[in-house]
Parts: structure tokens; C-alpha cells; sequence
């Protein structure tokens, strides 16, 4: 007999009822998830036929060179003769991986190929893992700038605060392709696409309302920005020490420093539970159970919140269910699930389109419109304000907008539309 267990837990519990019962020898368990595992779960796959010796002598050497020739005079046609135009790295130093922390590089790998798998399968885009093996911001930028000329856009994944936002500040200015750090953008491109619509459902605007945000890590900091772009103008982050304010002199370090100068317009004090007071939206970005329901009764009317803490929220959706407008969490089991595979795959597919030297604000926020215009007015209701991950309109409508902004703000280094031939090739 067969018997599915519907988690490790529950598996284990069979086990030990089935190894109980007299007579039975229990020989062999296998668990789903890493027989999906076995051996990874990417491949490279070549392209073109290698059955003749003619085959050979055009992918390889001899008929190779040429073309090898043709970059080194040209370069920008590393972008139509090789994988670089779409190829991403996915790059972590494993030190911020999911929930578990610093798991090191090898223990990431899983995470990244499946990050890699998500990149073909919803972006079309061949992404591989880099995870490396040092946490030094110096090495970490001299690494990545090395191994740049495969890639068109480099990911950054699960690298920890604050030594991410230099990493990437470094990468950005130093290479001419994008550098995507998913667990700050990605995140806050799909909240910006959340609150969009949820400030539908409520009818309030953007530049009136009050955010706080619980969390001012890696994801805090990145929705911050965004919402500021978007023209959010009243915002205060609270991280485990309460609100981030101008003059607080404890537990601060430089984008803390950034924080406290371009955030909290009133200047408030005090713990998440004082500042949460009149607001219309929570954004949490931290920790599970830090808020409660007298926390949510404290805010304004018609409260939104977004409990994003993974994967148990700040405050699980029964508990607030009663005084929220609209509730949003990061998990697949509840209505909302705020999830950055709604972004990465259609931002690096409409980035890579059109050869981006960078993903820039304009483009991030061109996605989460994108991504929020996919539920209609007619659609939109507090249970529904992000479409599904698995709703495949997201990814191209991303693609698109993300592209169309790359022309429109200057950074697309493709002409536009023209259909690139052989022989254009040939011709120069
Ligand atoms: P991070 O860089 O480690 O930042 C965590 C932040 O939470 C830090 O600022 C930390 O404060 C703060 N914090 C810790 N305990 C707190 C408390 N009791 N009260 C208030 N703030 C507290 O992590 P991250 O990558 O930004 O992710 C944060 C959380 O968001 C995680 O649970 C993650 O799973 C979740 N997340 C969800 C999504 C999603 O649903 N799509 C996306 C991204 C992240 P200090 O600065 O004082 O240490
Ligand atoms: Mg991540």
C-alpha cells in the first residue's frame, strides 16, 4: 500500500503507527520532496545537433573562432551569438536563506534552483545558481563583476541586511547590466502592486495615507523606496527597538541613518504598538505574532494590512479578520499571498527583451502597475487584489511594462523593433 503523508510531521506519525502494528517490517520510506531532488533539479542542454563532424566544426572549433572573432571586434554581439541575452546569475553567500538564516552557500543551492526553475518556467529565462563561498562585500562585488560577462542581469538572492543594499549599490554602479537584488525589489515591486489595489478597495490615496513598516531590513528598506516613488509621503519604519526617528542614537547603522532622514515627517517615537496609532496600512516585514489585535484597532479606518513575516505573519489573518479591510500575507494557503514570483521572471524577461544596462525605479514601478492592472475593477475585492503566481498573463504584462519603460527612461540598448537577422550578422 501507498500511503501520502502531508507533511514530514504527519509522515512521521505514519511511520511510527504502521512500525507499531504487529507483524509489519517497515523497509523503505521515501519522501516526495527530495526524490524531486535527487541530482538537482536544473540541466544544460545544448541547442544545436552535435551528430556530424560538420556539427562539431560550427559549435566548436574550427567555425567557433569566427564568431568568437566577430565579439572581439563587436562586442555588443555577445548579446545575440552567445546565452548572455538570456542568461541571469542567481548569486548568493547563503547567508539570509528563506527563513533559515546563514545556511551557507551549499545548503542555498536547493533555494537558488528552484529560483532557476521559476525563471524558465514564468520568464523564459535561463538562470543559474552562484552561491559563493566568502561574506565579504568586497569579494562578494569582485566575484560578481568577474564571472559578468556571461550574464545579462545578475540576481541577487537571500543575502542578508545591510550588507546587501552595498553590495548591490557597488554592482550596480560598476557593471552595465541589471542588478536585481529579488528580496528587496521583488518584494516591494508585488506590495506596491498589493497596496494599488487595495487602496482601491478602500478609497484612500496614496499620498494621503499613513504606512508603518515593521521590519527594516532587506524587504523593509526596498518598500519603503518604492512607496516613496509611488508617492507615499507619510511612511515610519519600526525595526526590533521601535520607530525609526531623526536623533535616535541606539541601534542605528548608515541606511538606518538614510531611514530616519527620509521617512516619519512627524518625527514619532515609541514602540510599533504607540506609532501603529491612525495608520492606514501595516507593512510587515519582520518577525511572526509582533502585532495583535489591539494593535489593528488602534489604526484608521478601514485598515489594511499586509503581515508578510514568513511563514508565520505578524498577525494571522483569523485573528484580524474581524476589523481589516483588506488582509494580505505571504502565504498560498490564505486569500493575497504577496509573493515575488508575480516580478522577477516578467522583469528580467521584459529587461533581458530589450538589453537594459539597469532595472530602474521607473521600471519597477511600471511592473507593479502592470501587475496590479491584471485584476480588473469588476475583479477586485479584499480577498483578490494580487493575482495568482500561477496566473501566466503576469509574467508577459511584467515583461512588457518593464520594457516599455526601459525605451521610454533610456536604459534599452536594443533598437526597437527591429528583427534582428543572420544576416545582419554576416553584414558587418
Ligand atoms: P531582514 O533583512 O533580516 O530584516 C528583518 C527586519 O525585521 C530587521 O529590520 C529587524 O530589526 C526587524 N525585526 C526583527 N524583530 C522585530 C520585531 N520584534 N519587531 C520589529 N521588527 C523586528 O529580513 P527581510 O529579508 O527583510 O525579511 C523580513 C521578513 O519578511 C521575513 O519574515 C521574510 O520571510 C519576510 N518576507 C516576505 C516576503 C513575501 O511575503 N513576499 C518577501 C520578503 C520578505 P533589526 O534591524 O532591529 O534587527
Ligand atoms: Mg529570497
Amino acid at each position: 500500500i501507498t500511503v501520502n503523508a502531508s507533511s514530514s510531521e504527519h509522515g512521521a506519525r505514519i511511520i511510527e503507527a504502521v512500525r507499531a502494528v504487529e507483524g509489519v517490517e517497515v523497509i523503505n520510506v521515501s519522501d516526495r520532496t527530495f526524490l524531486l531532488h535527487l541530482g538537482g533539479k536544473i540541466e544544460v542542454v545544448p541547442k544545436a545537433p552535435l551528430k556530424t563532424r560538420d556539427d562539431l566544426s560550427m559549435a566548436y572549433t574550427p567555425g567557433v573562432a569566427r564568431v568568437c572573432q566577430a565579439i572581439h571586434r563587436s562586442p555588443e554581439k555577445v548579446f545575440t551569438l552567445t546565452i548572455k541575452r538570456n542568461t541571469v546569475a542567481v548569486v548568493t553567500d547563503g547567508t539570509a536563506v528563506l527563513g533559515l538564516g546563514d545556511i551557507g552557500p551549499a545548503a542555498a543551492l536547493p533555494v537558488m534552483e528552484g529560483k532557476a526553475m521559476l525563471f524558465k518556467e514564468f520568464g523564459g529565462v535561463d538562470a543559474f545558481p552562484i552561491c559563493l563561498d566568502t561574506k565579504d562585500p568586497d569579494e562578494i562585488v569582485r566575484t560578481v563583476r568577474a564571472i559578468a560577462p556571461v550574464f545579462g542581469g545578475i540576481n541577487l538572492e537571500d543575502i542578508s541586511a545591510p550588507r546587501c543594499f552595498q553590495i548591490e549599490e557597488r554592482l550596480k554602479e560598476e557593471l552595465d547590466i541589471p542588478v536585481f537584488h529579488d528580496d528587496q525589489h521583488g518584494t516591494a515591486v508585488v506590495v506596491l502592486a498589493a497596496l494599488i489595489n487595495a487602496l482601491k478597495i478602500v478609497d484612500k490615496r496614496m499620498d494621503e495615507i499613513k504606512v508603518v513598516v515593521n521590519g527594516v531590513g532587506a524587504a523593509g528598506v526596498a518598500c519603503t523606496k518604492i512607496l516613496l516613488s509611488a508617492g507615499a509621503k507619510n511612511i515610519i519604519g519600526c525595526d526590533q527597538y521601535g520607530a525609526i526617528y531623526r536623533g535616535r542614537s541606539e541601534h542605528m547603522n548608515w541606511i538606518k541613518d538614510w531611514y530616519a532622514q527620509n521617512t516619519n515627517p512627524d518625527n514619532e517615537r515609541g514602540t510599533i504598538h504607540d506609532v501603529i496609532r491612525g495608520a492606514d496600512v501595516f507593512l510587515g516585514l519582520s518577525v511572526p505574532g509582533v502585532i495583535a489585535i489591539e494593535d489593528i484597532k488602534r489604526m484608521n479606518a478601514r485598515p489594511i494590512v499586509f503581515a508578510m513575516a514568513n511563514p508565520i505573519p505578524e498577525i494571522m489573518p483569523e485573528e484580524a479578520a474581524a476589523y481589516v479591510a483588506v488582509m494580505a500575507t505571504g502565504r498560498s494557503d490564505y486569500p493575497n499571498q504577496i509573493n515575488n514570483v508575480l516580478c522577477f521572471p516578467g522583469i528580467f524577461r521584459g529587461a533581458l527583451n530589450c538589453r537594459a544596462s539597469q532595472i530602474n525605479e521607473e521600471m519597477k514601478l511600471a511592473a507593479a502597475r502592470a501587475i496590479a492592472e491584471i485584476i480588473t475593477d469588476e475583479e477586485l475585492n479584499p480577498e483578490y487584489i494580487v493575482p495568482s503566481v500561477f496566473d501566466r498573463r503576469v509574467a508577459e504584462s511584467v515583461a512588457r511594462a518593464t520594457e516599455e519603460a526601459a525605451y521610454r527612461t533610456g536604459v534599452a540598448r536594443r533598437e526597437r523593433h527591429t528583427e534582428e537577422t543572420v544576416s545582419d550578422e554576416l553584414a558587418s
